[in-house]
């Protein structure tokens, strides 16, 4: 329960209520990417900035909580996963500190994610959420995001039970199967409705966004056959 977990309360403004009956059935992982602890702490409790996370988990793995479970925090923006569009209503956001890309990406500490683990696994006795809808912030804005990015340990969430990993299996899908198949898996091909982004632009950066969660090693903008394998993988058990 979250009594056993140290948490400090630490208010930020930037939450409104969720639609009546909504459940919450997912969990979005994000990364900071402030200068520093003290600026993003400042930034997710500013009226201004209008974002924040229900928690925020610093470099020396202790936890803050901005906004209750019940509110929807304004972290995850512009953003869809398997056709739904108000990711926000529906998730809890949780936010890493890390510099980011922007101001020099590093590993996440140690102590971060044991704290992680810590939290995700007392936020799912609470709601169901299952290991394929925890996601990174990329995963759901593929087109503005990159966090938490391809230093982020997605497989220890998996060995705790908490996310998912590809058992790979080879596959002989063309690069549209693979689309359909991404597509089928959650993630949006083709951009917010009326924004009229290139489709090939929207595929290049679905491609690196499934990379940095499936495939970090090596980010590419098109599908190769490993890609594929991976895909194909999750699309067969993607609670495995
Ligand atoms: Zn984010």
């Amino acid at each position: 329960m979250t009594d056993s977990l140290a948490i400090e309360e630490l208010p930020s403004p930037n939450c409104d209520d969720r639609p009546a009956g909504q459940k919450i059935d997912t969990l979005i992982l994000h990364y900071t990417g402030m200068p520093d602890a003290g600026q993003a702490l400042r930034r997710l409790r500013d009226p201004q900035a209008k974002v924040s996370a229900h928690y925020v988990i610093d470099e020396a793995g202790k936890i803050y909580r901005m906004v209750p479970e019940e509110k929807r925090a304004w972290h995850a923006g512009i953003s869809a996963w398997k056709g739904e569009r108000d990711i926000n209503a529906r998730s809890i956001g949780l936010e890493i500190v890390n510099t980011g890309h922007e101001f020099g990406y590093r590993p996440f500490k140690l102590e971060q994610m044991d704290a992680l683990v810590a939290l995700a696994k007392d936020i799912k006795t609470r709601h169901d959420i299952p290991p394929e809808r925890v996601l990174g912030h990329s995963d759901v804005a593929p087109l503005r995001k990159q966090d938490p990015g391809e230093l982020f340990d997605w497989y220890r969430l998996f060995a705790e039970g908490i996310a998912t990993w590809p058992t790979p299996k080879l596959v002989e899908w063309s690069d549209e199967q693979f689309f359909e198949a991404l597509a089928a898996f959650g993630y949006d091909v083709s951009g917010p409705p009326n924004a009229k982004i290139d489709p090939q632009i929207a595929r290049r950066a679905v491609c690196v966004a499934f990379c940095r969660h499936f495939r970090p090693a090596v980010l590419r903008p098109v599908p190769d056959p490993e890609m594929k394998s991976i895909l194909a993988g999750l699309v067969d058990n993607p609670a495995a």
